[in-house]
């Protein structure tokens, strides 16, 4: 099969880099132009990226001399580009929202990290085990923006990640959840690059990340709801509060959950064997990208670590444990996931197969 042209916007960043790592051997994706901010275009890829490269491995051959294009230079985009995965910064939010727009207006379809579009609410943000069927969402923000080829999708926030897998597999198996307290640990590598100065990290946890608690308390609410005449109407049925907080680990968001059920209770091998169990559209289709289990649990008694845990299955599985009662609420675990992998360019990879299974991208 003849690959894919893809873009990477925001190339050079921490998620960009991810996505160039992850992609290199992609058995149905060719990176073939790459952007980034006026100050790296005209520079190949090596020369915009050397002194700021985070990843395990060198530069590779197949990017490397790419010569970086300026995001908004619109009449550079190659022709042949299947779709463009988004990772920039900007100063506002509104700069991101019409960035992505002018691609998708182009004919472009974008798959984005970026918060900007997350609550444009016939823009489907997908978590691909949970609401893959929310890409049906497109020929109506088609429809609404008048856009022929091109749509936007995005990603939800790293910090729910860890946890809502697991939390929609209860769901669907018939135990409906009333009520969720969540406290995060995330890592550094979530604030971008450079991030976090050193002196408030190391040595340190910070106990605040702005913004942070919003989107984890918001955005499984859209994650969670259905398709209506105009976009995605949420689902607001779980209450959820959240204390996100900064810690010195490298990769890996880790959250402590605390569940309280509407009604029925499972019992506590009930909950195993659902999540043991758990398998979604990613793994019957068999995607490049999907995790063999979405769900991993583990009864090591101090499991999930970030350090050996966030790159089971590829980085993209959550990793759970220590599931046990609650004397408050009905029960508690922990659950990690890979915040630049199965948070940002993993789980958009996911997506992207998904679209392209689906026919949205071709
Ligand atoms: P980052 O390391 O700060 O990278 C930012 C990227 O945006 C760089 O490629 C930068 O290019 C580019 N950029 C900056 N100003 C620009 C401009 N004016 N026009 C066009 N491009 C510009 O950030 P990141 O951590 O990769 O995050 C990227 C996005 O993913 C953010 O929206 C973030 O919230 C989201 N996200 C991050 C994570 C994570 O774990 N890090 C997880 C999920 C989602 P230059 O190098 O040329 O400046």
């Amino acid at each position: 099969m003849e690959k894919l042209k893809i873009g990477i916007l925001g190339a050079t960043g921490v998620v960009g880099q991810n996505y160039i790592k992850l992609l290199i051997g992609h058995p149905w994706f060719q990176i073939a132009d790459i952007a980034a901010s006026p100050r790296s275009a005209g520079k190949t890829y090596e020369e915009a990226v050397k002194e700021k490269w985070q990843m395990p491995m060198l530069i590779p051959e197949e990017v490397k001399n790419l010569i970086v294009r300026d995001v908004q230079d619109y009449e550079s985009i190659p022709k042949d580009l299947s779709f463009v995965f988004s990772a920039i910064v900007m100063p506002t939010k509104d700069q991101i929202k019409e960035v992505e727009f002018k691609y998708a207006k182009m004919g472009i379809p974008v798959i984005s990290n970026n918060s900007a579009h997350r609550w444009t609410p016939d823009v489907p943000m997908i978590m691909g085990e949970i609401n893959h069927a929310h890409v049906n969402v497109i020929p109506i923000q088609q429809k609404n923006r008048g856009f022929e080829k091109g749509f936007v999708a995005v990603k939800p926030n790293c910090s729910l990640q860890s946890y809502l897998t697991a939390i929609y597999a209860l769901e669907e198996a018939g135990y409906k959840i009333d009520k969720l307290i969540i406290t995060t640990l995330q890592a550094v590598s979530g604030a971008g690059y450079p991030g976090v100065p050193s002196l408030d990290v190391v040595d340190n946890v910070v106990p605040y990340i702005g913004g942070e608690e919003e989107k984890t308390e918001q955005e499984p609410h859209k994650i969670l709801g259905k398709i209506g005449d105009d976009g995605i109407v949420n689902d607001n049925s779980i209450q959820i509060s959240s204390t996100c907080t900064r810690v010195p680990v490298t990769d890996g968001h880790l959250a402590s959950v605390n569940i309280k059920f509407k009604d029925k209770i499972p019992s506590k091998e009930e909950i195993l064997k659902i999540w043991n169990e758990f398998k979604s559209l990613p793994q019957e289709l068999d995607l490049p990208y999907a995790p063999i289990h979405p769900i991993i649990y583990l009864d090591n008694i101090d499991r999930p670590q970030p350090k050996k845990d966030r790159d089971n299955d590829k980085g993209m599985a959550v990793t759970v444990g220590r599931l046990r009662e609650d004397n408050v609420f009905d029960y508690k675990f922990v659950a990690l996931s890979h915040n630049t992998v199965r948070g940002a360019a993993g789980g958009s990879i996911l997506t992207a197969e998904i679209l392209k299974s689906k026919g949205f991208i071709k």
